[in-house]
């Protein structure tokens, strides 16, 4: 029984455990003896008997280190970083942005700021680059949670998870809570079968800290899905996760943007043709495009360390160029990630979210 109730307990965790039991015990003999003050003889120690009771008592005391784990970061991801998606941009500004900077404008229009925005698409679309952008932008402080690892993480406990981070994130504030791939611990109610009402308790805990969330707190959630159809639907209503942002495959403009940022620092030469490279890469997302580019000027740096004896190295690293030939053979290295069938497959997704709303 003790080892099921120690679930996220790691090591030194229950090393604490095991003294503070054996404590309660000692208070429990022995109540005559101050522990602070005095030392306890070896001869007490030895007859000492730790019972059930005061295991559940230590427990009651020692969270799992991984509830202590929160991190607070701040981003250093800037709307720079993120080449393309001038409109997702824009609406995350209006969103989170605004309220935090221009409170009067909200109170004097009798707008409630948002609470959460649910942001949408295929992986590698930008969704954490956005978030992380908006939440240096905003100089909010920055909590990242990925809903697989909540589980994980919190074995049996993952509504206490939620429970601290919205606490870590009130006493930061302001703060952008970032939940990564939320369908993986709210997917609608009684749909998980198997994961015995896990995402069921998550999810009502979730709506209670979302409810419970004062406008003045400065506390932003940004969740993201793959797959926000199977999202508990309570949780996308008003007041909650209800902006929903729909992060697309990115289009030739976009793509052209995305290139941009990622050969912004490097050395290219004079060849490279961003719009011919925009122009070719349908189906691609920033993360493959991002690939593309560290592929090229891997081949470039190959090419370049071969042809020169190590000692030159240094003197001619100035020359080095990552030409249209290196990012050729990129593009025969990395595929599209998205097929037309998951573009259609979100446009759908996005109509349907844009008329229930
Ligand atoms: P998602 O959260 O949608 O799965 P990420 O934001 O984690 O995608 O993107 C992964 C990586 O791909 C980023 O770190 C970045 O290097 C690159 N990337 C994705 N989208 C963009 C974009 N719009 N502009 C620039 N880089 C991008």
């Amino acid at each position: 029984g003790f080892a099921e109730s120690t679930h996220g307990y790691v090591g030194a965790d229950l090393e604490s455990l095991a003294k503070e039991a054996a404590m309660n015990a000692l208070r429990r003999i022995r109540p005559d003896i101050d522990l602070e003050e005095e030392e306890i003889d070896a001869e007490i120690l030895e007859s000492l008997e730790v019972d059930q009771a005061d295991f559940r008592e230590a427990l009651k005391g020692i969270e799992p280190s991984a509830l202590r784990e929160v991190f607070v970061e701040v981003p250093d991801v800037t709307w720079n970083d993120v080449g393309g998606l001038e409109d997702t941009k824009e609406r995350l500004r209006e969103t989170i942005q605004w309220p935090l900077d221009y409170p009067e404008v909200f109170e004097a229009m009798d707008m409630q700021s948002a609470k959460g925005v649910l942001m949408y698409g295929p992986p590698g679309t930008g969704k954490t680059l956005l978030a992380k952008a908006v939440a240096n932008e905003a100089e909010s402080n920055f909590i990242s949670v990925k809903g697989p690892e909540l589980l994980d993480k919190y074995v049996g406990e993952s509504e206490k998870g939620v429970r601290e981070i919205f606490s870590k994130a009130r006493e930061n504030a302001p703060t952008v809570i970032f939940f990564d791939e939320i369908d993986a611990i709210a997917t609608e109610r009684g749909q998980n079968t198997g994961d015995s009402g896990v995402s069921e308790r998550v999810v009502s805990q979730l709506l209670t800290e979302l409810d419970g969330l004062e406008t003045l707190e400065d506390v932003v959630v940004i969740a993201t899905s793959n797959r926000p159809d199977l999202i508990d639907s309570a949780l996308l209503r008003p007041g909650r996760l209800d902006r929903h942002v729909h992060v697309p495959v990115p289009d030739e403009d976009a793509r052209r943007a995305i290139f941009e940022v990622h050969t912004r620092s490097k050395p290219l030469a004079d060849d490279v043709d961003l719009d011919s490279l925009a122009r070719r890469t349908e189906n691609y997302v920033g993360a493959d495009i991002e690939a593309v580019c560290r592929e090229a000027s891997m081949a470039a740096s190959r090419e370049f360390i071969n042809s020169v004896s190590p000692d030159e190295i240094g003197e001619s690293v100035g020359n080095v160029r990552v030409t249209m030939d290196h990012f050729e053979r990129a593009l025969d290295e990395v595929s599209p990630s998205v097929t037309e069938e998951t573009r259609e497959r979100y446009r759908e997704i996005e109509q349907r979210f844009t008329t229930d709303e």
